[in-house]
């Protein structure tokens, strides 16, 4: 039986890897992305895999667009087998200066749409008496960083929901874990390095040293392809037993 995910963020960065993996093992892709060239994105990656997809441009703060969008993937294909809560943004500032704006659009898009998509798949899932939810959390899910209040407050939030939707879905069939990611060069990050190497007037090389990798066991980025996988692991059969669990992929980051 094919089976389905809907991906939110899968036009960028590591969501689109996830998206790369899964349909490279033949599952419908509901892609979901904010940029111009989404939808194009979305049918290069369909078509290079010859695999069923749809595409949204719903703003992760928009939570009547988010329930309209996954009753249209479901009234598609009759099916949601996997969620993936992956879209994210950060922002930096120091607690004093931290603009409420900027507080409110972080905890919204990273734990606030998560929950309502948890709840709009929730009766499709526990109906087919089977669902994988898998939440892109971070290592700062697990671990602060100074500056990054919202962000790490969103992505502890996160963790807490993992948890609590793992207890729940226990006996539906449906499992729930949290997957913490260290530091992935995606736009995300890329931007990040060259704001600082703005500021400091160092090369962006050494900020990605300093700045990032420094936090690293390993001296590396992580491959987001790495996380792809992961991901399709904690999505088969096989994994019925892993749930409620927070899956660090950071480099050895959370380690020390
Ligand atoms: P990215 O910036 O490359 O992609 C983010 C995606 O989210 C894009 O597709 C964008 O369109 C979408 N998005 C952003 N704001 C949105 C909104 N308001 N509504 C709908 N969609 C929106 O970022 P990434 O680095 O690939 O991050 C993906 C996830 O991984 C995020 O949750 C992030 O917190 C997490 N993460 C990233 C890293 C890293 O180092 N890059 C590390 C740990 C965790």
């Amino acid at each position: 039986m094919q089976k389905t995910v809907l991906i939110t963020g899968s036009t960028s960065g590591i969501g689109l890897a996830i998206a790369e993996q899964f349909a490279a093992n033949g599952f419908r892709v509901a892609f979901q992305g904010l940029g111009h060239d989404g939808p194009d994105i979305a049918a290069n990656i369909a078509g290079r895999y010859k695999v069923s997809h749809s595409f949204s441009a719903v703003n992760m703060l928009d939570g009547d667009g988010i329930r309209v969008w996954v009753a249209d993937v479901h009234q598609q294909w009759g099916r949601i087998d996997v969620l993936i809560n992956n879209a994210g943004i950060q922002y930096i500032a120091p607690i004093d200066e931290f603009p409420q704006k900027k507080w409110d659009e972080v905890i919204g898009i990273n734990l606030t749409a998560p929950f309502q998509l948890t709840q709009a798949v929730w009766p499709y899932m526990k109906q087919q008496n089977f669902g994988r939810i898998i939440n892109i959390a971070s290592a700062h899910g697990l671990v602060a960083s100074p500056l990054k209040s919202a962000y790490v407050s969103a992505k502890h939030g996160l963790v807490g929901l993992t948890k609590t939707t793992a207890l729940e879905g226990a006996s539906f069939g449906i499992t729930c874990n949290a997957v913490c990611p260290g530091y992935v060069n995606t736009p995300l990050v890329e931007k990040q390095i060259t704001d600082i190497a703005k500021q400091t007037g160092q090369p962006v090389d050494q900020v990605a040293r300093e700045h990032f990798l420094n936090k690293h066991s390993i001296k590396e980025f992580v491959a987001a392809e790495s996380i792809g996988a992961l991901c399709l692991f904690l999505a088969s059969v096989e994994a019925a037993s892993i749930t409620g669990a927070t899956l660090p992929i950071d480099a050895g980051w959370t380690a020390q």
